[in-house]
């Protein structure tokens, strides 16, 4: 196996990774959350997000959460809450 590089973006094989935010849309069935202010690397050229694994935990919390409370269509922040 090749080494991959860090900061190299896997999907355009030429943009850098760069610390940064997104805002990203979560869909199940019908229901569709938006979530801003999501910490990740961000690729310079094509634009992917890379997210860390407590950053997806927390995604999916958020999620989840908007969904219990009957939403359609939310819009939160994203806010970690330490369990
Ligand atoms: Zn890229």
């Amino acid at each position: 196996m090749t080494p991959v590089e860090v900061a190299a973006c896997v999907f355009c094989r030429v943009g850098e990774r760069r610390p940064g935010t997104t805002t990203i849309t979560l869909t199940r069935d019908e229901a569709a959350v938006v979530i801003r202010d999501v910490p990740a690397e961000v690729c310079d050229n094509c634009g992917h997000a890379y997210f860390d694994g407590t950053v997806v935990e927390a995604l999916e919390q958020i999620h989840e959460a908007a969904i219990d409370a009957g939403a359609k269509y939310a819009v939160r922040d994203f806010v970690t809450k330490v369990a």
